[in-house]
């Protein structure tokens, strides 16, 4: 089937009180995997492309000054990846743009397949933040596209989303923002971090979640609860990861019983990143550890070396670009060395996704969400009207 947009996991998440996990994707084969494991689990799947990870996947190393045309590249790759593996999955899958930072960088995702879109106004204030993301709205419902906006600010790093100091989201303004720009989904500031240092004992502000629900159900609005920067940061990995001549240091994430703790309260989608690069970034050191000679391959050996440079990095994308040609492109691989990177990368994702699906719930939830094309949702959206 083909890729269907998020409303409608949205709405299952919401009447079976479970979430799914949405997972950012940078390489072809990472794409496949995560498709793979929720085929595995019986549950729809969501996977994100960051706006930078759109440059990324369009050719730049240098992610962080990737241009439009680059973006454009990158989001058609990713599209194109997902599209190959997901059309054909017995399991709904979603390809949704994270963090997108301006109009712009939103209409190239969207006009190069993307179901989903965040437009990420967070920074701006209110007014502007609703200017934004309703312009954003106007332009994706018509093609039946979900929208997920974000009211508050985290903290933490993510690509070059970055904020010092949270501010967490004031849930009495959560129903005027869903009322004003007819977004479907919102990413809220509860206590979440972007990046692996979150800090030692997490606890979510629960009650930000219950209070901005119990607005919308009092208004007969529906909506759904965004949780970012959600990576659980595998204790375990980091150690293992460490173990074998990393250095990582101060890493934690939210603990998995926060999470589920927020769910029953409408938080539908909960995203992930930094759990696959650890899982990825361990893989392939243990493979190095392993087959020491792969040290001086003459395809992956580069790869190695900046593993060896940069033993505090955990993004793949900081030790791949030796390799990455194949990988942003999905080009047949025939190299047998690269072949085990491959599988170093698909074995990280079938582990740490595999354990999230069952934790938020979705295992099992994949024919309970309703098909429905684009062009259905364009025509739901039409007849809604919804106040504005
Ligand atoms: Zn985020």
């Amino acid at each position: 089937m083909p890729l269907v947009p998020l409303r409608p996991l949205l709405e299952a998440s919401l009447q079976h009180g479970f979430a799914h996990g949405a997972f950012n994707v940078n390489a072809v084969a990472q794409a496949q995997a995560v498709i793979e494991v929720h085929e595995q689990f019986r549950s729809a799947a969501i996977l994100q492309g960051a706006d930078l990870a759109n440059a990324f996947m369009g050719g730049r190393a240098d992610f962080l000054n990737g241009t439009l045309e680059d973006k454009r590249r990158g989001a058609q790759r990713i599209a194109a990846a997902v599209r190959k593996f997901g059309a054909d999955s017995p399991v709904p899958v979603v390809l949704h743009l994270d963090h997108g930072k301006d109009f712009e960088s939103v209409k190239v995702a969207i006009d190069n397949g993307y179901t989903s879109v965040m437009i990420d106004g967070s920074h701006l204030p209110f007014a502007e933040n609703v200017e934004l993301t309703r312009a954003v709205v106007q332009y994706a419902h018509p093609l039946g596209v979900t929208v997920e906006g974000e009211l508050g600010v985290l903290a933490g790093v993510e690509d070059d989303v970055f904020a010092e100091h949270s501010t967490y989201t004031n849930p009495m303004t959560v129903c005027e923002f869903f009322k004003k720009t007819g977004v479907d989904c919102l990413a809220i500031s509860y206590g979440t971090k972007h990046g692996a240092v979150k800090g030692e004992h997490v606890k979510l502000r629960k009650e930000i979640a219950i209070a901005a629900m119990e607005n919308l159900r009092h208004e007969g609005i529906f909506g759904v609860l965004v949780s970012h920067g959600s990576s659980t940061v595998p204790q375990y990995i980091v150690a293992e990861l460490n173990q074998l001549g990393g250095k990582v240091s101060g890493a934690h994430g939210i603990p998995i019983a926060e999470l589920r703790a927020v769910i029953p309260y409408g938080v539908g989608k909960i995203n992930v990143d930094t759990d696959i690069r650890l899982a990825v970034t361990r893989n392939i050191r243990e493979y190095f550890a392993n087959h020491p000679a792969q040290r001086a391959s003459q395809s992956i050996g580069p790869v190695w070396e900046l593993m060896e440079q940069k033993p505090e990095q955990f993004d793949p994308r900081v030790y791949l670009p030796p390799v990455m040609e194949p990988l942003i492109t999905g080009a047949a691989i025939t190299d047998p060395d690269l072949l085990d990177l491959v599988g170093c990368i698909k074995r990280g994702v079938h582990e740490v996704v595999g354990t999230l699906i069952v934790q938020f719930g979705s295992v099992g939830f994949a024919s309970r969400v309703e098909q429905v094309s684009l062009e259905a949702m364009a025509k739901r959206y039409r007849n809604a009207a919804r106040p504005r």
